[in-house]
């Protein structure tokens, strides 16, 4: 049987309203992407791209919508359940059950345009199994950059995921054993968090631990980023080289908030990326505020109201001085973490605008320099002839006005339609602030 040459391949052409291509700074009007199998052969104006003379094309107009890159979410638990139920929790759920969860959670992110995922905390097998599915064709998903599971002291932050270790040896025998079993990169809690067991306000591994765990995984090629929820743990991650701060709470153990320059100013020295995570607090303001208006609240109900408004106004202020200060902050939503649901990416880059990003680099957070800060910018992040083609398309400008990533009409994965079912559904995916709902 004679192979059908690529040439012969059908060409995909999307005309629409404007183009953002992930790395002109403005939006280009009467914009067109050109595809070719799972890949963009041209994006630009429309009237500079088109296929070769004689070639079949099928062509989709998109009149006053914005054709852009697929959206690459940083920070994701596809395990969750976004209802409140925390990691521990979590963690008790059978494995099969989790993963039929993220297969679920995994539509969410796709339906709602986001392309690409890295996931930061899943238990044991459950995503590398679930990606093995949709390679295999069993279920719908996002490009996925996987940890495996994360990697913890014994104890620590989401321990209860698989990958709790102690001193260099066993943290390298961990990350190889990551990376082996299909680990893109390496997840690693630097303090510990929500998890029982642990202790938020203080660091977890020590420094020739996080070193070992950032030279092992640069050995195999793989970047790494850390869990950080007080300021000794950002300071022991930049000591041991780790890429990526995740949440960079600047906390002393006191439990006081004390924003520190000196180490904000060195985490843009060393070029390392940073994860701010602001709508994942807001979420759990919203679901309390909602339980007031339905009932009474209970005093912890409230202490615990309380302290998440103003954790999330104080993040939001020390993140507004991190833009300020040029650092490289991208969009990584936390969800489906306690009660920011997967599917609601959108609240999180809302966020860096509400702190200073205007709308186009706020797109650039969560398109082009997101891919760029995973690693994955050969392959995603802008529209450029020879990268994937994972297109989306959104009615409105984002560029303008970043709730237009609401919007989205037509997600395309590697140049193929995805099927997204009802408007409906893809509307009940979205949480609502409790004024709207
Ligand atoms: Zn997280």
């Amino acid at each position: 049987m004679a192979k059908k040459s690529v040439a012969s391949q059908r060409y995909l052409l999307i005309n629409a309203g404007r183009l953002i291509d992930g790395r002109a700074k403005t939006a280009i009007p009467n914009g067109a992407v050109l595809i070719q199998g799972s890949k963009v052969v041209a994006a630009g104006r429309a009237s500079a791209v088109r296929a070769p003379d004689g070639a079949a094309v099928d062509t989709i107009e998109y009149p006053g919508m914005t054709v852009m890159p697929g959206m690459v979410d940083c920070h994701t638990h596809h395990n969750g359940f976004g209802d409140g139920r925390p990691g521990d929790f979590v963690a008790d759920v059978p494995d099969e059950v989790l993963a039929l969860q993220s297969a679920r959670n995994a539509r969410a992110s796709l339906f709602t345009g986001v392309t690409t995922i890295r996931e930061n905390g899943p238990k044991a097998y459950t995503m590398l199994r679930l990606r093995e599915s949709v390679n295999a064709g069993l279920a719908v998903g996002p490009r996925m950059v996987l940890c495996g599971w994360p990697v913890s002291i014994i104890g620590g932050h989401m321990w209860y995921f698989g990958g709790q270790t102690t001193g260099p040896t066993e943290v390298r025998a961990m990350v190889r054993r990551l990376v082996k079993e299909g680990a893109d990169y390496i997840k690693v809690t630097a303090t510990g968090g929500t998890t029982k067991t642990s202790y938020p306000l203080l660091p977890s591994f020590n420094v020739d631990e996080l070193k070992a765990v950032a030279d092992t995984a640069h050995g195999l090629g793989k970047l790494t980023a850390a869990h950080c929820t007080a300021t000794q743990g950002i300071v022991n991650a930049l000591d041991g080289g780790i890429d990526m701060i995740i949440h960079c709470t600047f906390r002393d153990a006191d439990g006081k908030d004390r924003f520190r320059e000196d180490i904000a100013e060195r985490i843009g020295k060393q070029g390392t990326y940073v994860n701010p995570t602001l709508q994942v607090l807001r979420s759990t303001v919203w679901a309390l505020e909602r339980k007031k208006q339905e009932r009474a609240l209970t005093p912890n109900e409230q202490a615990r109201l309380d302290f998440f408004q103003r954790n999330f106004d104080r993040r939001m202020e020390d993140c507004r001085r991190l833009v300020g200060m040029g650092l490289k902050v991208i969009t990584g939503s936390d969800s489906s973490w306690t009660d920011y649901q997967l599917g609601n990416t959108v609240y999180e880059v809302e966020c860096l605008t509400d702190v200073g990003f205007s709308p186009m680099r706020a797109v650039q957070s969560v398109t082009a320099d997101a891919a760029v800060a995973l690693g994955v910018d050969r392959i995603v992040g802008t529209l450029e002839p020879g990268k994937e083609a994972d297109v989306i398309v959104v009615d409105g400008d984002p560029s303008r006005d970043v709730r237009a990533l609401w919007n989205v009409r037509e997600v395309f994965l590697a140049g193929k339609r995805v099927e997204r079912g009802s408007d409906a559904s893809i509307a009940a995916t979205r949480q609502h602030p409790p004024s709207e709902s």
